[in-house]
């Protein structure tokens, strides 16, 4: 397949609105969206309306979330997708919940368990299921937090300066960041729940520092296929955790008023940027500003570029956040317009070596 070939497809976009939680119900706070029943639509308050891919009322579970939305994609990685599922909204929306980012393996058959974990459990099913293939899957789960990027999965006290190449054949590279190999379902677990836990003990140290990253696992899967196992695709698989799009406030903190004031999360700004050049239509030829942050560089192929992409955009129903709401609704509208075009992504050195041979 050529890149002429592929069909160009919309970002897919799913709103998903936890239930109010015990302290905005302790709070007297009422829901301030309604659903309408059997279409993808969610109004707020009493005129505005919005259509999205895919909306998730407070009772959908889980599963219901994988099934319906993260699903096809998987689907697609296997045949040689990239894909991205990003998930955005403010501080406490259910970002984390919805990826699986606190999963531990106590945690194992519950029915609360989020995103990244089903996609694992799938993702060594359909390889099962696929004996005259040899598999390669490698993972890395990294963090960005105040532009620079923390390898989660890294257990040496002094870790390597990671930094971002590009390269012409196989697009973005980030060096110095650990890509463990694995070859089992409870293996890549293990390696979420290390990063996992390295977030955690972060956050308590640097405060609020889980709700300013942004963090990124990474699944690539290489697949031979065929007799002599030259027919190589690579793929890749982007799980986002969004820091929290909010306004951030100012903190009473001496020491980091000054910091404060100037750190409004430049990835997250940068994104919005990136979605506004990408999903205006009169903007068609201007450039589009990947290059300003380290989260959009990461995921250029993600947004107008080579991938299936997800946002599943979170959000509260409680009125005291509406104004929050409706700013990740309007987001997440715009980020509906944006046009991918994902193509195969033949493995170069199997390409190269299928041309030589066909010499
Ligand atoms: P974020 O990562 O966006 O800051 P969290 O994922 O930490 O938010 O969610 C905030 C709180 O709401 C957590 O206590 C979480 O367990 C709860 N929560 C979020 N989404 C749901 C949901 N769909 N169902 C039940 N509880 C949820
Ligand atoms: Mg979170």
């Amino acid at each position: 397949m050529t890149n002429e070939d592929a069909k160009v497809i919309p970002v897919r976009v799913a709103l998903r609105c936890r239930p109010l939680v015990p302290k905005e119900i302790n709070e007297g706070c009422q829901s301030c969206l309604t659903f309408v029943p059997n279409e993808p639509q969610v109004i707020v308050g009493t005129e505005k309306a919005f259509t999205y891919d895919y909306v998730f009322d407070p009772t959908s579970e889980q599963e219901e979330v994988f099934s319906t939305a993260i699903s096809p994609l998987l689907n697609g990685i296997f045949k040689g997708y990239h894909a991205t599922v990003l998930a955005y909204g403010q501080t406490g929306s259910g970002k984390t919940y919805s990826m699986g980012g606190t999963y531990t393996s106590a945690q194992e058959n519950d029915p609360s368990v989020g995103v990244i974990p089903r996609v694992i459990r799938r993702i060594f099913e359909e390889k099962e299921k696929r004996a005259d293939s040899e598999f390669c899957l490698t993972v890395s789960y990294l963090e960005i937090y105040n532009e620079d990027i923390l390898d989660l999965l890294s257990s040496s006290k002094d870790k390597p300066a990671i930094s971002i190449r590009e390269d012409p054949k196989e697009g973005i590279k980030i060096v110095g960041l650990t890509e463990r190999q694995v070859v089992s379902a409870p293996e890549m677990v293990g390696c979420l729940e290390l990063g996992n836990s390295v977030r955690t003990v972060g956050s308590t140290a640097m405060n609020a520092a889980s709700s300013r990253s942004h963090a990124i696992f990474t699944i690539t899967l290489e697949q031979r296929r065929g007799s002599d196992k030259v027919d190589s695709v690579v793929s890749k698989l982007h799980l986002v955790d969004l820091a929290g799009s909010e306004r951030q406030k100012k903190t009473k903190a001496e020491g980091d008023r000054l910091k404060e004031g100037i750190s409004i999360n430049r990835g997250l700004l940068c994104l919005g940027n990136v979605i506004s050049a990408l999903g205006d239509e009169s903007k068609k030829n201007t450039f589009v500003p990947y290059r300003d942050s380290k989260l959009t560089r990461l995921l250029q192929d993600s947004l107008g570029g080579n991938s299936h992409t997800l946002m599943i955009a979170c959000v509260s129903p409680a009125d005291s956040n509406m104004e929050e709401t409706i700013n990740t609704l309007r987001y997440a509208d715009r980020a509906r317009k944006i046009k991918n075009k994902p193509i195969v992504n033949v493995d170069p050195r199997a390409a190269e070596m299928n041309r030589l041979k066909q010499q």
